[in-house]
Parts: C-alpha cells; sequence; structure tokens
C-alpha cells in the first residue's frame, strides 16, 4: 500500500533527488525515469544549488539552441567573419554563447568528455551542442527539455575532427603570441585542444579566468576525449562555485552522468532485456570489465590477474577441490545463495574460463555463481552504431552492480563503476605481460581518473605537482600521473 508519503518519496527517487526535471515524455526515453527501477539506491544526492543550475542551464539552452533567432543570429556571425565580412560583427547575439563539443575515441572516452564539457559550460555561462559523429544521436536521449544538444549538421565550420591545436584560432596560439584578451573578441571562434596529448600551452585553458579572457569568445570550439573536470577543481577561479555545486567532491561524474546521459530506447532494451534474463534473481551481483592493451588475443598473465585479484579481495567464492566436494544431494529448492557475475570484454576467453571454473568444481561457500558476457566484438570498432549501443548497454549493466572490479586505464570501466555510484577494485595495468601484484587495489574513490592533467599551479604560475594542490584532487590508483577527486 502507498502512502502520499511514501508516493512523493518515490517520485523523488526517480527524479533522482531533484537532478531530473519532470515532464519529459516518459515514452521516448525510457531509461531517464526508469534507471532507478534497476539501481534502487541514489548514491549521492544533488544539492540545491546543482538544482538551481541545471534548471538555469536547460532554460539558457532554450533561449540559444538551435532553432532559435539567438542561434541562427550567432551561426551567421560565425560564417561572416570567417569569410572576414564585418557586416554581421556588431548583430546581437541575445547574450548568447557557446560551447561546441568534439567529442572523439571510444565511447567512454567520449562520455567522460560530455561530462566534463557539460560541466565546463555550464560554469562558463555556455549552451552546450555536441558534434554527433556516427553514433551520437543513436545512442542518447536529449537531456535538456524542448531544444537539441546536437550540432545542426549545417553548422558553418565543417570537418570538427580534424581541428587540432595547431589551427590559427587555438587557444595555444593566443597563448604563445601572447595576443591581447581584446583580440579574442575578433576570432570567430577558439578552439581549445584538450586531446589527453595535448601541448602545456593548450592546458593553460584550466588555469584561464573565464572572466578575463575566454568569456568574450562568442564560440568556443573544444576537442577532448577525457575527464578534464579535476583540471577544473585547480582552477581557482571556480573554486567557491564548485564547492557550492559539489559539497561532496566525489560524486561530480556519478550526478553529471545521471543528468546528462540516458540511453536512447534502443539500447535500454539491450540493457534491460538482459538484466532480467541473467542478472535480476540474483541475490548479488559482481561486475568484472576486462580491457586489455597489449591486444586483442587472450592473455593468460590478465587471466590470473582476474583470479587472484577476485581471490584476494574475496569477491569470488574458492572452489572444493574434488576429493573436498560433498556428495551430491538434492538441495532445498531456493536454498543457495546465487551470486551473478556480469564479465565484460573484447574476448570471450576470460568469461568462458571463469564459467568453467564454476561449473567444473561446487563452492567452498555452497553459493551457486553463474557467469554471463553479454557480447564479445572482438575488435573495438569505435564509430559503428551497433557496437557502440553494445558498448553503452554494458557500461550501464556494469553500473547496475553491486561491486565492479575494473581493469587499470579503462574509460569505459571509469563510466560503468562511476555511473553505478561504485568504488571499484581497479586492476593494475600489466607490464612486460606479467600479472601485477598486487594484482588489484580498492580505489580512493569511484571518480574517473584524468589522463592528460595539467602540471602547472595557476595561483603561482609555475610548474608543480598537481596531485598535491588541494585535499580533493589526488593521483589515481591506477596511473600515477592521472588526477581525480576524492
Ligand atoms: P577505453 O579504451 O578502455 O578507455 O574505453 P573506450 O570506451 O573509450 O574505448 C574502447 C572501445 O572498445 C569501447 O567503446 C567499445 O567500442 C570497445 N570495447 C572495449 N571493451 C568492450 C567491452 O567490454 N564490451 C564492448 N561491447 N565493447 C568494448
Amino acid at each position: 500500500t502507498y502512502t502520499p508519503h511514501a508516493i512523493a518519496e518515490s517520485k523523488k527517487d526517480v527524479l533522482l533527488g531533484g537532478l531530473l526535471v519532470p515532464g519529459f515524455d516518459e515514452r521516448t526515453c525510457r531509461s531517464r525515469y526508469d534507471y532507478t527501477l534497476y539501481r534502487k539506491k541514489t548514491v549521492r544526492s544533488p544539492s540545491a544549488h546543482l538544482i538551481n543550475r541545471l534548471r538555469a542551464q536547460e532554460a539558457l539552452q532554450r533561449r540559444c539552441g538551435p532553432g532559435t533567432a539567438a542561434y541562427r543570429r550567432a551561426a551567421e556571425r560565425l560564417e561572416y567573419s570567417r569569410r572576414n565580412d564585418t557586416g554581421a560583427a556588431a548583430a546581437d547575439d541575445g547574450g548568447c554563447k557557446y560551447l561546441v563539443l568534439v567529442p572523439y575515441r571510444g565511447l567512454g572516452n567520449r562520455m567522460l568528455a560530455m561530462a566534463s564539457a557539460f560541466l565546463y559550460a555550464m560554469l562558463s555561462g555556455r549552451a552546450l551542442l555536441i558534434d554527433r559523429g556516427e553514433s551520437l544521436a543513436d545512442l542518447f536521449c536529449e537531456p535538456f527539455p524542448e531544444t537539441t544538444w546536437l550540432l545542426p549538421p549545417e553548422f558553418p565550420i565543417k570537418n570538427l575532427e580534424g581541428l587540432t591545436g595547431e589551427v590559427q584560432e587555438s587557444y595555444r596560439n593566443l597563448v604563445q603570441n601572447h595576443l591581447p584578451a581584446a583580440s579574442v573578441s575578433e576570432l570567430p571562434y577558439v578552439f581549445v585542444d584538450l586531446d589527453h596529448a595535448c601541448t602545456h600551452h593548450d592546458k593553460l585553458f584550466y588555469c584561464d579566468d573565464d572572466q578575463q579572457f575566454l568569456h568574450r569568445a562568442p564560440w568556443l570550439l573544444m576537442r577532448t576525449d577525457g575527464y578534464f573536470v579535476p583540471a577544473i577543481f585547480l582552477n581557482p577561479a571556480y573554486q567557491d562555485e564548485l564547492d557550492r555545486l559539489f559539497p561532496r567532491k566525489d560524486s561530480v561524474f556519478y550526478l553529471l552522468a545521471h543528468y546528462l546521459l540516458h540511453p536512447t530506447n534502443k539500447v535500454w532494451g539491450l540493457i534491460t532485456r538482459f538484466y532480467d534474463s541473467y542478472l535480476k534473481n540474483s541475490d548479488e551481483r559482481l561486475g568484472i570489465q576486462v580491457r586489455v592493451f597489449d591486444g586483442d588475443t587472450p592473455f593468460k598473465h590478465i587471466l590470473d590477474q582476474i583470479i587472484s585479484c577476485t581471490s584476494r579481495e574475496h569477491l569470488l567464492p574458492e572452489v572444493l577441490l574434488p576429493a573436498q566436494e560433498p556428495p551430491l544431494t538434492t538441495p532445498a529448492a531456493g536454498a543457495a545463495r546465487l551470486k551473478a557475475v556480469l564479465m565484460t570484454g573484447l574476448n570471450p576467453w576470460y568469461y568462458e574460463s571463469i564459467r568453467w571454473k564454476y561449473l567444473q568444481s561446487a563452492t567452498a561457500t555452497g553459493e551457486v555463481v553463474s557467469v554471463h558476457q553479454p557480447s564479445h566484438e572482438e575488435h573495438q570498432l569505435s564509430g559503428n552504431t551497433t557496437h557502440d549501443m553494445k558498448a553503452l548497454a554494458e557500461m550501464y549493466l556494469l553500473s547496475m552492480a553491486d561491486a565492479v572490479v575494473a581493469s587499470g586505464w579503462s574509460t569505459f570501466g571509469y563510466v560503468g563503476h562511476g555511473l553505478g555510484g561504485l568504488t571499484p577494485w581497479v586492476m593494475f595495468k600489466p607490464e612486460n605481460l606479467t600479472t601485477p601484484d598486487p594484482p588489484c587495489r580498492r580505489a580512493i574513490s569511484m571518480e574517473p581518473c584524468m589522463h592528460g592533467p595539467p602540471f602547472y599551479d595557476c595561483r603561482v604560475k609555475r610548474g608543480a605537482d598537481t596531485g598535491k594542490l588541494v585535499p580533493h584532487v589526488r593521483h589515481c590508483d591506477d596511473m600515477s600521473w592521472g588526477l581525480k577527486l576524492v
């Protein structure tokens, strides 16, 4: 029986404590409001300030987004100023400024890029537009009501993926050539290259005090393949606002991703049918994400690492030797505890080996262990829609586990445990085809790791160990120079 209070509470849960705005047509994007049916616990709630800023950003996206007069004028101005025609330069842009994100590489990389760019757009008062690439429109629902976040195909600058820090309009070029701040407003756009391998000058973007410099640029184009939120937390200009938005720093990705990223109905169908078939009826679910950077063929040292990690950390039960096994009896129906293991990976061999282990022998604890893997794509084919759909489904399935073991260095894994609000056991990246010792460790937080951080202190304007500047930005478990929020 539902009391009015219980109904109000359950509605609040569906909206993730006010993170999501009600009123979207539920049928067009089931995942938006149904995710909580699959993962009941809200791990962290949004602050009242974050909720206010999200509603303000939605209003901005509606006012400035594609299809509005403001967008048309801003796009025209961009087109004219590219042709050095000043005719439209004085036109009123309605106070709209834009951040065009070019996410690239694998899907995990792209999702981290989208969450990071969204936070930056919110902090800098820009409307976020996404270069959709081949598959993004088929993977994610629209996050903002009554508008679109997809960059219209007729956007005047083409071949966005081909832009690099070398172009004249790049932030790198502005800084290297000491261009005065006033000249920024005369450029058609400023391009920020935040590839994980970008240069020191590109990374000075992270020190940019928006009030001084970049706010003059009506169009900011950005290319990135990763999570750059930790670097924003190092910029003194944003510190107070970030403290109000995120009183707890360990769940920034969790909140941003659950606000922004909602799989389309097609992907949600893959997720829920797999979950209902293989995971729902278990007492406990363990996710094991296997990402191998040594090659796509099976490696014994990786299998050994998975087995050693799950055994040392008591995540999977030991098996009995044949001589130790009790005589086969008929157990009382439903008496044994069911443990489901969800494995993800490009290769099926690790999954088959672990499944065989638990088919061949009884467990020492009497638990029944079932092992499942949704796909084995063999090779990475990012950009192919069906391939990307499977990858997205598997990241969401990982997030629905009770615990996750993830491969170090993998953005796919970061998204899986980050969405679930799960602090993972990180398997260290093997060197020289050898199982690392120890094989894994419980991470310091559920946040993703930033792979290409700045090594520069914005305050004193010199090189620094950026993992030691503020208490909530530390080095990652899996990459000693990476940065993560804790
Ligand atoms: P990263 O390379 O591990 O940081 O993760 P990315 O997601 O950015 O790129 C890896 C890509 O390879 C994924 O997006 C998928 O296209 C593919 N891939 C890697 N591991 C898996 C997996 O376990 N399942 C599926 N379906 N695809 C995977």
